[in-house]
């Protein structure tokens, strides 16, 4: 029987298009790549909006990483824009940098008490460090504690509230942990020595390395109008596929939710457009203690994009995902018992012969682009290891 393709790869993300690119290029293969949405670059797709605003669609994204392979791989596709990101959180109409530092401590005490506080804190735990809101609060020292608790009212509680609908104890400490308390005065979001923004933008990176002859990209598909899945394998089109296939998409979908759906929190963007250069002061404000919204996104902080008088923002507000037509899963809520559950969708592709889940949604992991990039590589070594 003659099969067009060697490899099927479900979703045009970060997982799906490093994954095709590797198993294009490296593997020899024929890869067919199908995406249901209409558009390739999955949820880092950055398309104008009607005023010719850079936005990113599905939320705001920062490439950042401490991965040298990760970060080479990447800029084969594209050049870089130095960005570096910096956020501030409105605590009652005060703006202090996110993750809390030394400049927040002294904004939030005064001068001379955050001093005495410093001091304290780098005797402590050394100049420089991260500690999470969960351990600073576990300190003993009165003072310590007395400063750990009034980030955490401000800070953290109600953003987090707001987030998952949780508190900071009930969800994975890794989730927090991703914003420690930084005692040091440099106020960037993130550290690593590789951060910013594709030059071009993240849907051109994404063009360029999808861009291969023995890649096919079929848009507006969803590939479970076309692949089945049955005791014997995997169907294409009706016909067994005996090709190697990666999946990118949530693994609970697959098996129409047979067990119960898989717990994801979800967005809704609301889109402003104003008619001023910029709209507030740095490129996400997060509002840890008022509004309905976590943050505020400005995209042109972001993307550099010189066009006067014009910005667009977008206000994220989180809800539970229901699966409801419309609606996008977007962040894991990785608990013992969804993992569990998790682990009993999975234990179902193991039948399925060379089927692979890959990424943020099939692997059910609260993934950053890089460690998915370095995910989907290290697959393919693995894939093409055995090939050869
Ligand atoms: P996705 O980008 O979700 O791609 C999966 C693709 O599969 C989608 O296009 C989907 O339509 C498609 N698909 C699913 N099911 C099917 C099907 N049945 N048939 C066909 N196609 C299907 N990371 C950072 O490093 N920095 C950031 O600043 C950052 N910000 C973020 C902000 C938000 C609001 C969110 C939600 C995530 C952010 N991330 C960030 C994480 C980043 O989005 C992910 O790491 C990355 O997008 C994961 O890539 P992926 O390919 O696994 O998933
Ligand atoms: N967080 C918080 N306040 C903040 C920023 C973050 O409470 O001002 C918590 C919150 O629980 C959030 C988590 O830290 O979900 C991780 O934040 P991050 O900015 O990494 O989230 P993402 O960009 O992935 O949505």
């Amino acid at each position: 029987m003659n099969v067009p393709y060697d490899c099927l790869v479900i979703g045009a993300g970060l997982a799906g298009a490093v994954a095709a690119r590797e198993l294009a290029e490296r593997g020899g293969m024929r890869v067919l790549v199908l995406e249901r949405r209409n558009h390739i670059a999955g949820n880092a797709y950055d398309p104008a909006d009607e005023s010719g605003v850079i936005i990113h669609q599905y939320g705001p994204h920062i490439f950042h990483t401490r991965d040298r392979r990760v970060f080479d791989y990447l800029s084969r596709f594209t050049r870089w824009r130095n960005y570096q990101h910096r956020v501030v959180a409105n605590v009652h109409g005060v703006e202090m940098p996110v993750p809390f530092n030394l400049t927040s401590l002294e904004m939030a005490y005064g001068p001379e008490r955050a001093a005495a506080l410093e001091k304290k804190l780098l005797a402590a735990y050394g100049a420089e460090t991260k500690v999470t809101i969960l351990d600073l609060r576990r300190s003993e020292d009165p003072e310590i504690k007395a400063l750990a608790d009034y980030v955490y009212e401000h800070i953290f509680l109600h953003y987090t509230m707001k987030q998952w609908d949780q508190s900071p104890e009930e969800i994975d400490p890794n989730t927090t942990a991703r914003v420690p308390v930084f005692l040091s005065r440099d106020d960037r979001y993130f550290q690593d020595p590789w951060q910013g923004m594709p030059l071009e933008g993240y849907t051109a990176l994404f063009r360029k390395m999808l861009d291969h002859p023995n890649i096919t990209v079929e848009l507006g598909v969803d590939a479970r109008t076309r692949m089945t899945l049955d005791a014997a394998g995997v169907r294409l089109d009706g016909a067994p596929f005996p090709g190697l296939v990666v999946y990118t998409g949530a693994v609970d979908e697959l098996f129409d939710c047979r067990f119960g759906r898989l717990p994801y929190r979800t967005l809704e963007f609301q889109f402003e457009t104003h008619p001023v250069d910029f709209y507030q002061s740095h490129g996400t404000v997060n509002y840890t203690v008022s509004e309905p919204w976590t943050r505020i996104t400005e995209f042109k902080y972001l993307t550099g994009q010189d066009l006067p008088g014009v910005t667009t923002i977008a206000k994220e507000i989180s809800h539970a995902y229901t699966g409801a037509a419309g609606e996008t899963p977007y962040y894991p809520i990785i608990s013992p018992d969804n993992q569990a559950l998790y682990a009993r969708y999975e234990a179902l592709t193991r039948n399925l012969g060379r089927f692979y889940l890959l990424g943020r949604l099939a692997e059910y992991k609260y993934y950053n682009m890089d460690a998915i990039v370095a995910r989907a590589l290290a697959l393919c070594d693995d894939l093409l290891q055995r090939k050869e």
